[in-house]
Parts: structure tokens; sequence; C-alpha cells
């Protein structure tokens, strides 16, 4: 029988960095995803060993299933908006790993308390919001707006007179939930596991890409007359990375007595620059922002942030207690109390590492860096005279599809851009995702990773226009 036993651990630590070097190092130069990768994966598997092969062999075993990974830590990764893993961030992750650290309760872990604290601190500056709001690091973008929006039921249904957290929904009245058209899916989803119910949104959307109607909105909170309502911004849209008018939402949400979120999952780095500050202006006046920090802090999966103006409502939503358990009124923060988890990982660790070590200078540096090549990119598109881009490129991504000249609008355009879609991500030299806008289909490729260079966002209009051609041949319609 093998058990686990310290001996193996100057070999296992060893093998890991050796293999993880030597992985990094070659990220850039290898495809994003290897031709195999289904199969290497389903190399794993079998009945549950009853001897174990130990800690070396395991590590062995994996290390040689690291082709049926998507190689998305690099920087040729465009497909959803994923960023990659600053060095510092990823030593400062692997130093949480080895420490496992549980700042749930400040007790079991001042450290990491303290950096959590510092943490959330650092990233109000860094995003320009009130040094008196509350925050809480969550696993990503959507645990951060189920905390934003348990925050606001909260709020809500306490001006209607109900203590939701204490006597459930039942008792409740409903809560209506406006956003336009760019509302994401995971806020949604946060609703329907918040019980407030997924039916309750309303996308006031003015036009088929989903621009939000303001006058659609400001009728519905007048018809409202001060029931129960929460207002959704989005801070960057997935599709091309458009924003909601925040201030004029937030100017609505304060008048009709409204609670006003704000999605800002990528989005709210758009903070970061002079470029770009003014597309989230007014997210200081929202009740609740979130962002990720797995996407453009680059910092590693799971890791998110939520931030709430009145930081009492994270404890009296998510507080908890027992004989055993800490106080609830101590004056160290117990994270376990302030977001759903209890016991937790150490998630600031990579954070405060990656902005100890870059600054908000760096972090900027990588933003604007990644502005750049968006502009490259839409400049490289709007030069070929088989690419057509669809939207401005305000940000980070670019929406464009193929269109051969003479190429008409419909159907068979969009089946010849849904199959070079499906291509590219077999084709794996660089990976990008295909999407509807505005109903017709397109890709979005979406530009965070602190590595990209330009030869790396060359690829996808020189993989789309190879594709294109080869394809165009066979789907009728669409001259090749
Ligand atoms: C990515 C994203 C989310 C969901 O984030 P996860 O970290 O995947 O949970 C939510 N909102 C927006 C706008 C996003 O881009």
């Amino acid at each position: 029988m093998v058990r686990p036993d310290p001996s193996e651990l100057p070999e296992v630590i060893d093998l890991t960095a050796r293999e993880a070097a030597s992985y990094l190092e070659g990220i850039a130069d290898r495809p994003v995803r290897d031709a195999r990768a289904d199969d290497v994966a389903a190399t794993f598997g079998g009945p549950l060993p009853e001897d174990g092969v130990g800690a070396v062999r395991a590590m062995e075993e994996l290390v040689a299933g690291l082709d049926g990974a998507v190689h998305s830590a690099g920087p040729k990764f465009f497909h959803f908006v994923d960023g990659g893993t600053t060095p510092a961030a990823l030593g400062a992750d692997w130093l949480a790993t080895t420490l496992d650290q549980n700042p749930g309760a400040w007790v079991s872990s001042p450290l990491a308390g303290r950096l959590e604290q510092v943490s959330i601190d650092w990233l109000k500056e860094l995003f320009g919001l009130p040094q008196a709001w509350g925050g809480v690091l969550t696993t990503g973008a959507t645990m951060a707006n189920f905390v934003a929006l348990a925050c606001a039921r909260r709020w809500c249904l306490s001006r209607a007179g109900v203590d939701v957290d204490e006597v459930g929904l039942a008792a409740a009245p409903p809560i209506t939930v406006l956003g336009g058209g760019y509302t994401h899916p995971s806020d949604v989803k946060a609703l329907g596991m918040l019980g407030v119910g997924r039916g309750r949104v309303r996308k006031l959307a003015r036009d088929e890409v989903g621009r939000v109607d303001l006058d659609a909105m400001k009728t519905a909170l007048r018809e409202l007359d001060g029931a129960p309502a929460i207002v959704i911004g989005s801070a960057g849209e997935v599709n091309a990375g458009d924003f909601d008018p925040l201030a004029d939402m937030a100017e609505l949400a304060e008048r009709h007595g409204a609670w006003f979120h704000v999605d800002g999952a990528f989005g709210l780095f758009a903070a970061l620059s002079p470029r770009t500050a003014l597309l989230v202006e007014g997210v200081d006046r929202a009740d609740s922002v979130i962002a990720d920090g797995h996407k453009w802090l680059n910092v590693p999966y799971e890791n998110g942030f939520a931030f709430v103006r009145d930081p009492a409502l994270l404890p009296a939503v998510f507080g908890s207690g027992a004989a055993y358990l800490p106080d609830i009124d101590e004056p160290q923060p117990n994270w376990g109390y302030r977001g759903p988890e209890m016991s937790r990982r150490a998630r600031a660790f990579p954070i405060w590492a990656t902005l100890r070590a870059y600054g908000r200078a760096g972090h900027r540096a990588i933003v604007e860096h990644d502005l750049d090549l968006a502009q490259e990119l839409a400049a490289t598109v709007d030069a070929a005279p088989d690419l057509e881009r669809l939207a401005e490129v305000q940000l980070n991504i670019v929406c464009f599809r193929y269109r051969p000249p003479d190429s008409e609008d419909g159907p068979e355009l969009d089946e010849l851009n849904r199959r070079i879609g499906e291509e590219a991500l077999l084709d794996g030299r660089v990976f990008f995702g295909a999407t509807t806008y505005g109903g017709r289909v397109a890709f979005r490729p979406a530009l965070v990773n602190w590595r990209t260079r330009s030869e790396d966002v060359d690829l996808v209009p020189q993989v789309v226009r190879e594709l294109g051609a080869r394809l165009a041949a066979r789907v009728e319609g669409v001259p090749g």
C-alpha cells in the first residue's frame, strides 16, 4: 500500500517546477490546442485504483497528459475573455496552495485574511471605487454577481418590510430586474439561484444588437412605482465590448428607488486607462459592482471580486456562527461571513502579488497593450477585402466576419462563418469563438492576455481567410 510520505515532496516539487518551467517556456510557440486533445484526455479514467502509484508516478502521468489541455495561459487564446497568469500571480498562487490557508476565519490565517483586505482596498483604488465600500473575493464573476445581487435582494425586500434572509422569499413581493440587451447570462443565472427568478429579468433593448432602451426603462420604473427593483448595467458586453450608459442608468435607478448593479467582469478594467476610462463613467454611483480577476487582471482561476456600497450588507446576507466559530462582530474580517463559502482558498495571494509586483502602471500597461492590439486587428480586418468588421472597437474585442467580395448578407454567409468558427477551434493555431451579433454570425476575439504579441493577433485574420477561402467553395450561395 502506498501512503503519502514527506519524503516524496522534494521530487514532486522539483518535477512540478521543472515541468512548469519548460511548459511555459514553450507555450508561445505551440498550437493552442493539439489535434489529439480529446484522445489524450480520454486516456485518463478506469476504475478507482485499490493501490496507488505514489506521488511521483501520478505526477508523471499527469504531465504526460498535458496535450489534453487547451493552452489558454499562452498568448494566442482569444476565446471567451480569458486572461493568462502573470509570473508574480503564478508564484503567489503556488505558495497559497503550499501554505493551504483558509481566510474564512481570521484566526485560521491572519496573513490570508489581511491580504484579502489589502487586495480589496487596492482593487477599489485601481478601479476608482470609493474606499468606504465593502468587498469580497469570489470564485469568479458569476459568484460575484451572486454576492452583489444577494445584497440587492436583501436591500430591496427590507424596504418592502421583509427580512428575506430570515423569513425567505415566500413572504416577499416579487423583484423586477431591468437591464439592457447586453445583460450577461451569469446575472440571470445568479438571479435564478437567488430565487428572484430568471423570468423576472426584463431586457429592454432598442435595437437587435442589444443597446439599452433608456426610455423603456424609465417607463418601466415609473410603472413599478417604488416596488422592489434592480437595474443591471453592463460594463463590457461580450460580443463587441460595448458599454451601457452607466451614469444615465444610475440616475434612473436613484430617482426611482431601485438598486443599481454593474457587471464589469472585464470591462471595469477600462477604468485603468485614460483612453477608456470614460466608458465606465458613473460606475461609482452604483450600489454594487463586480469584476473578474481571472480575466484582465491575469491571475489564475478561480478569482473574482464583488464590491458593495453598503459594507454592512455582506455580513447581513452571508454571516453565520456557531459556538466553535468566530463571533460575527469581531473587528478582524472573517471572510467566510462575507461571501458564500465558509472555508475558502487564499485567493488574495495572486492578487496582492501581481499588484505589488507591477503596480497600477504595470497593469495599466497590460490593458493598454491589449487596447493597441485590438486596434491593430481592427485595422487589418478593415484593410482585407474579404473581412467585414461589424462593430466599433471601443475596448479589447474585435467583432468581425468573413465576407468574400460580392457575397450577400444572409443565411449562407452565416453558415460559412459558423463553419469557419468550428474549424478554427479544431485548427488550434489560434483560438477564438463565433457568436451571433445583431443577427449575424461573427467572430469575437477578445484580447486580455499580458503575453499576446502582434504576430499572435495577426494569426486571427490569417486563419479566418484561409479557412474561409477553403470552406466557401463548399457552401452554396457564397462565391468561393
Ligand atoms: C465572463 C463574464 C461573466 C462570468 O464570469 P465567470 O468568471 O466565468 O463566472 C459575467 N459577466 C461578464 C460580463 C463576463 O464577461
